[in-house]
């Protein structure tokens, strides 16, 4: 029997950027390194990743900034919301910010990266599997 479908919807603040996601196979991070620290302008970033399949844009997001020489993180260029972490690496994966959804609630937090830059004041989430970097 094929499983039911999970879709959400979600964009950037503005509502310039828009996107639709079949969250079935979801998985929840969060990511405490220099970059996401800085580029969400926030204790850390939390991202979901889905297959690529899984993502649609509605409107996609014209913001493109090389942080690393690993991935593009897309932004929107009119107000600034980060919305995704891209790496050639990760083919078949999208990974989105995760507030950005329209309803970010109940979503499970799975793993937890980069702990060792974590901001003293921020405690580690019971049952995310803890890594020192990714
Ligand atoms: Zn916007
Ligand atoms: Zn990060």
């Amino acid at each position: 029997m094929a499983q039911a479908k999970d879709m959400r919807e979600g964009g950037c603040l503005c509502g310039a950027v828009r996107y639709r996601v079949d969250m079935t196979h979801a998985i929840h991070s969060t990511c405490h390194c220099r970059h996401c620290q800085k580029t969400h302008g926030a204790p850390f970033g939390m991202f979901t990743n889905v297959p690529v399949a899984a993502f649609t844009w509605l409107s996609r997001p014209e913001g493109e900034a090389h942080a690393s020489r690993r991935a593009v993180r897309r932004f929107c260029k009119e107000c600034g919301t980060p919305m995704t972490w891209e790496a050639p690496e990760y083919p078949d994966q999208q990974s989105f910010s995760s507030t950005t959804l329209d309803d970010p609630g109940g979503l499970t937090v799975a793993h937890e990266l980069y702990t060792s830059r974590r901001l003293p004041f921020i405690a580690p989430i019971a049952g995310a599997r803890q890594y020192e970097t990714e």
